[in-house]
């Protein structure tokens, strides 16, 4: 199989995991003869300091011509005062909207292994393996109104909170997709109780629901899903939800299991190459010391050989190798709890393709 790759490092420890990344996605080139062209591109800090644009035209050009894209993590403290427009930020922001990012997919999955790692007790979280799927395009983070004004001598604020129809019905069928691969089962969490859109967020849930009769449909609220995903992690299979929703609960969840440098998430496109990459920012604190761990990363690059190439062999390949090389105790110093010897991210690269 023959893929354009486009690779956006960006800054700090985003140029060192991806390149762990792209050593692995080359290991499964060549393992499976497969062809995997890397073109890079500059977003983020570097590229500002480069081109004085936190996204040049070029990147977008090459994203747009590629089959996927991996981005490593934009940011840092050099940047932090700069003005909004030339924030790294506004690099990730504007990508998602060059390339119709409609929906966030994060895996969050349990690794005996590291059960150390985690904030809740190993009989909580043992087995749990789910997804929030995180609507991006709509609700109350791109409502207008929004705004200040000043009502009857009252200073007063609006955002408002909106959704079309085909907004919420693209997002959901992508759950029940993802869901008939995986256990069968779909929470869709909303507030309907109070909120408008949220009723008809579940009028379309139910539709879909119709389509997809092996996938088992659950409502949930949201202030309820809050609480299961720390009560219970391991009911859940596929969690679809608003944007806002979704903000709030895949950063909840992406603790659960502890390791900040583990988890990988990847961005769906209604139309163009999808975005993989690490949940984790750039990491100003452990940047250019070669410490940082690649795992979040190098599962990014497996759900794009997954869900862009679907190469579901090689992804699985991937998983099975960053897993084992856990099992045999290799650590990362984010995951070393204080263990003296630890592997830098080149060491832990190289271990999972050995491994592969
Ligand atoms: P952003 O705003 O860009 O998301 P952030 O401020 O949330 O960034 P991160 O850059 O993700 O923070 O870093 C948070 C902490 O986790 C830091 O102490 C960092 O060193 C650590 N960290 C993040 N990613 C990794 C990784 N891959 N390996 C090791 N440590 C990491
Ligand atoms: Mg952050």
């Amino acid at each position: 199989m023959q893929k354009k790759i486009a690779v956006l490092p960006g800054d700090g420890i985003g140029t060192e995991v991806t390149r762990g990344a792209v050593e692995i996605l080359k290991a499964v080139a060549d393992r499976y003869g497969h062809e995997f062209q890397f073109n890079y591109g500059l977003i983020g800090g570097t590229a500002i300091d480069k081109t004085g644009h936190p996204l040049p035209e070029e990147t977008v050009t090459l994203c747009k011509d590629s089959d996927a894209v991996l981005l490593g993590a934009v940011g840092g403290p050099k940047w932090d005062h700069n003005p909004p427009h030339l924030r790294p930020e506004k690099g990730l922001l504007s990508i998602r909207k060059h390339l119709s990012l409609y929906a966030n997919l994060r895996p969050i999955s349990f690794y005996a292994s590291l059960s150390e790692a985690s904030p809740l007790r190993k009989e909580v979280i043992q087995d749990a393996d789910f997804v929030i799927v995180r609507e991006l395009t709509g609700g109350l983070y791109f409502g207008k109104p929004s705004g200040r004004r000043v009502e009857d001598g009252q200073e007063t604020v609006v955002d408002t909170l909106v959704y079309h129809r085909y907004e919420i019905k693209r997002i959901i069928e992508l759950a029940f997709t993802l869901a008939e691969k995986r256990r069968g089962k779909v929470t869709s969490v909303d507030k309907a109780n109070v909120l408008e859109s949220s009723r008809m967020w579940r009028e379309v849930a139910e539709e879909v629901s119709k389509d997809f009769p092996a996938v088992e449909l659950e409502h949930m609220l949201v202030d309820n899903a809050a609480m299961q995903l720390i009560r219970n992690p391991r009911q859940f299979d596929v969690v679809v939800t608003e944007n806002m929703f979704g903000d709030i609960l895949s950063d909840e969840a992406s603790v659960l299991t502890g390791s900040l440098g583990m988890l990988p998430s990847a961005s769906i496109s209604s139309e163009g190459p999808n975005l993989y990459e690490p949940i984790h920012g750039s990491a100003p604190d452990i940047a250019g010391q070669n410490k940082a761990n690649p795992i979040a990363a190098i599962l990014s690059a497996a759900s794009m050989l997954r869900n862009s190439f679907s190469l579901e062999e090689e992804a699985k390949a991937v998983e099975a190798a960053v897993e084992s090389v856990l099992e045999a105790g290799y650590r990362t110093a984010d995951l070393a709890g204080g263990r003296t010897k630890s592997l830098t991210t080149e060491q832990m690269t190289e271990e999972i393709k050995i491994s592969m």
